[in-house]
């Protein structure tokens, strides 16, 4: 069996014992003569899976009661609209921190439904970085902050979160369940799972349920969370087979542990960082290094054709998806829980032998 090193930012590579125990029941899941994929979402078996993969999630974050965990569809994108027509009504603010291209996305729906404020904006700094949570000018009784924990296109992730008076909203696509934190500090959580948490398909929300209580009276029902705190997620054909893979990747955290991944996360970040920073200038990290990300390590060659030269000699060594986001150029690795040390430290090995035969 050929697995390469995946550096993809998303979908992105997932655990090998998820994919190989998703595998032994893709045809007969558990003595039902069906696959999961064609069993009746009001079925017990299906039922199983989603309430194993929301008991997993409220045991990683240790959620208390207040919290609804519910697995929806429409991606982050569509919580970027979701956030503001519920928790965004008429004559009210929103504070959202503008740290790159995803923030900036949230903004622009936000935008459509009320009136946002900008509480900070780093999204054109370069080096690139996230808000310090001292600099953030937030309105007087705004409806909610937002931020972007990690803006997976820059390379820029918070470190630490704002203690807000206003109910805190973070979009944690990318770096959701790669580390420890106090879930209970935010109104609302969401995150796309094809980063960190599964396949794409389903999308992960965690809301105070006295928040969800807001919503206008005039937003669709598919769009209200107090809609799908009520059906359990059930209110239309939840993404089946994406939230079994989800629950798989929920198990295989809990087995090796948060605290374990995180420490592995930080040391795997710190072998990329360290080579750009031993290479004498050749590569440079595109992020301030008091926000460098865990998950997403961006940097830069002298020169975009060796980017270029770069991307392509690394992907025939077996090293996939290192080129940056379109927008943006450079270089990308990202390196989320999932992704090996091994490939890591290959990548490393590459750099500086790419380095000594075009430095
Ligand atoms: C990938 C990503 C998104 C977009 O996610 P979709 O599920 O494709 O809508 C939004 N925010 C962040 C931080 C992301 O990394």
């Amino acid at each position: 069996m050929a697995r390469v090193y995946n550096f993809c930012a998303g979908p992105a590579v997932l655990p090998l014992e998820v994919l190989e125990e998703a595998q032994a029941t893709l045809i007969d899941y558990r003595g039902s003569g069906m696959s999961l994929m064609e069993c009746s979402h009001r079925g017990k078996e299906y039922m199983a899976v989603q309430d194993e993969a929301v008991a997993n999630l409220r045991e990683l974050l240790r959620l208390t009661d207040d919290y609804a965990v519910l697995l929806l569809q429409g991606g982050a994108s569509g919580q970027f609209a979701m956030v503001p027509m519920n928790l965004l009504p008429p004559g009210s603010v929103a504070d959202y921190t503008r740290s790159g291209i995803w923030a900036i996305k949230a903004i622009k729906e936000a935008k459509l439904i009320g009136k946002v404020n900008v509480a900070a904006d780093t999204a054109d700094a370069l080096p690139t970085r996230v808000p310090r949570v001292d600099e953030l000018t937030l309105t007087p009784g705004a409806a909610y902050v937002h931020l972007t924990s990690n803006e997976t296109i820059s390379g820029a992730q918070w470190k630490a979160f704002p203690r807000t008076d206003a109910p805190l909203v973070a979009d944690m696509s990318s770096d959701m369940l790669s580390r420890p934190f106090d879930a209970t500090q935010f109104g609302l959580i969401y995150a796309g799972a094809q980063k960190n948490l599964g396949p794409s398909g389903v999308t992960l929300v965690v809301v105070r349920k006295e928040l969800a209580k807001r919503v206008p009276a005039t937003v669709p029902m598919i769009f209200r969370y107090q809609t799908h705190i009520d059906e359990g997620s059930m209110y239309n054909t939840p993404p089946c087979f994406s939230v079994y893979i989800l629950m798989l990747v929920t198990r295989w955290i809990k087995k090796v542990g948060l605290e374990t991944l995180y420490r592995r996360n930080v040391d795997k970040a710190a072998r990329l960082y360290a080579a750009i920073d031993a290479s004498g200038g050749y590569y440079r990290g595109s992020a301030a290094k008091e926000c460098r990300s865990d998950m997403n390590v961006t940097f830069r060659l002298p020169t975009e054709a060796l980017e270029e030269q770069f991307a392509k000699e690394s992907s025939a060594a077996g090293l996939k998806q290192l080129k940056g986001h379109r927008s943006v150029g450079g270089l990308r690795a990202s390196i989320y829980n999932a992704f090996p040390v091994e490939g890591v430290d290959a990548l490393v090995a590459f750099m500086k032998d790419f380095q000594r035969r075009n430095g």
